[in-house]
């Protein structure tokens, strides 16, 4: 390829964007797929709304659609509104970064029964994802258990039992902070297969649950024993994140309203109820039942295959050898890349997505020279295809109109931003679309 390249990122959360940043400042030009009209990826729907400071890394993500070269095609699912063909006929690379969407399951009993659900569902819902399922149901439930020992499981229970007039100053859709007012929720049972020094909570979340006004954090004498022995052997997280379960294993319970108890060596074997949820039966050191009415497994997320890209179903990625999609029976497939979760699994914080899509972008820039140039270099064809397929694309300007009228109802509530869930009500703001000009 001479001249500047013409390149796709499909997916326009950090990874994807970390990738088109790096491409932008290499002098490609840069169009961005993305199936929602919003940027971000898991930065808008999925960190926490309490962690305002992690979400403005959107900031630094929106760099590269101030350059001419980098265009924002919102609301394009690639694999459906564009196909492979598409991207090879219009594109000299490709660089995948869809993700990891999909919330797994403990794969135990009963767990299809309404009242259980991944919690990235439940994720998708307080964020406002457009697709998600509504789960304000859950907080119907008195006692709800989070099955998992990593980040993910202390935000759902941290929003769980969370004082929502602390949580009104945050980009919370208003249905999901009338749904949070409304909670009856009292007591979340925090589960862990494993033991305290096997957990994988980032030590400053874990200490945060301790923090909360209005709540108790349970952890009992027994579930702690020994684990400092074990955790001297691990990292300065295992370390830290045990002399914070220790400490609250020695401290009384302050009869507040709401309580989260943390059990280890915790195995959920089985839900039970009839129509919904109304038990887990847990084996410790015995078989008990816990009389939750709702339960949300935090035990990972997952990727799904995309039309004509290789995929290893026993990891859940693609596979790559520095970020170059490589198909197991002919080898590097030439002009596809690929970075983020799709490519490492769903591991990492947002800053990991820099270095990788670094190494993505490096292959491909290397590659360059050696790629085959695309017959369609036309830039307004690919804004006409999608206009003659009835796609109704938003614009980076169409974002903004958007974002604009997130912070004005937000305004007229005292707080920044209301986020908007609706699609078709932010299809609507983005207006008109054009990708030309
Ligand atoms: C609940 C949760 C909380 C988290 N909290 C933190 C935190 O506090 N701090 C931190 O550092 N990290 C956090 N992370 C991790 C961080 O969000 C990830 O490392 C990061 O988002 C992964 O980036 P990605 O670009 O690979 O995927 P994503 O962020 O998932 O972005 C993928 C994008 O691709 C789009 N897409 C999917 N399919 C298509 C398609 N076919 N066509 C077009 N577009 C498509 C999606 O809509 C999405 O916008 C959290 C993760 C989760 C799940």
């Amino acid at each position: 390829v001479t001249g500047a390249a013409r390149v796709l990122v499909v997916g326009a959360g950090p990874a994807g964007l970390y990738a088109t940043t790096a491409l932008a400042g290499a002098g490609a030009e840069v169009d961005v797929a993305e199936r929602l009209p919003t940027p971000f990826g898991l930065v808008r729907y999925g960190v926490a709304p309490d962690h305002p400071k992690i979400k403005s890394v959107a900031g630094v993500l929106s760099r590269p659609f101030a350059s001419p070269g980098v265009r924002f095609l919102g609301n394009v699912e690639v694999g459906v509104d564009l196909t492979p063909v598409d991207l090879a006929r219009h594109y000299d690379a490709v660089v995948y970064a869809t993700g990891a969407p999909l919330g797994r399951t403990a794969g135990i009993a009963g767990e299809d029964l309404p009242g259980s659900a991944p919690a990235g569902d439940f994720v998708s819902w307080y964020s406002g994802h457009p697709d998600a399922p509504d789960l304000s149901s859950l907080l119907t439930a008195s006692q709800v258990a989070v099955i998992g020992a990593g980040n993910v499981a202390l935000d759902v229970t941290r929003l769980l039992v969370k004082d929502p007039a602390s949580l009104a100053g945050t980009d919370l859709p208003d249905h999901v902070l009338a749904a949070l007012r409304a909670s009856r929720v009292t007591d979340v049972h925090l589960l862990a297969r494993r033991g305290p020094a096997q957990a994988r909570f980032t030590p400053s979340e874990l200490r945060e649950l301790g923090e909360l006004p209005g709540v108790d954090v349970l952890v009992a004498a027994g579930d702690v024993a020994g684990a400092r022995a074990e955790a001297a052997e691990g990292s300065r997280a295992a370390r830290t994140n045990v002399d914070v379960l220790c400490g609250w294993a020695e401290r009384a319970p302050a009869g507040r309203d709401r309580r989260v108890r943390l059990r280890f060596r915790c195995r959920p074997v089985r839900l039970v109820g009839h129509d919904r949820v109304s038990g887990l039966v847990v084996r410790g050191e015995r078989e008990e039942l816990l009389p939750v009415e709702g339960v949300l497994h935090a035990v990972g997320y997952g990727a799904s295959p995309l039309p004509g890209l290789p995929f290893d179903r026993d990891t859940g990625t693609v596979p790559h050898v520095a970020g170059r999609v490589v198909d197991p029976r002919r080898g590097v497939v030439p002009g596809v890349y690929v970075t983020g979760w799709l490519k490492r699994g769903a591991t990492g914080v947002i800053g990991t997505n820099k270095a990788d899509a670094g190494e993505t972008v490096a292959s491909l820039l290397a590659d360059l020279p050696g790629l085959r140039r695309a017959p369609d270099r036309d830039a307004d064809s690919v804004a006409a295809l999608l206009e003659r397929r009835g796609v109704p694309v938003v614009t980076w300007d169409g974002w903004r109109r958007i974002e604009r009228a997130e912070e004005r109802l937000g305004a007229r509530q005292g707080r920044a931003v209301a986020k908007l869930a609706d699609l078709s009500a932010m299809l609507e703001l983005a207006g008109r679309p054009t990708v030309r000009g």
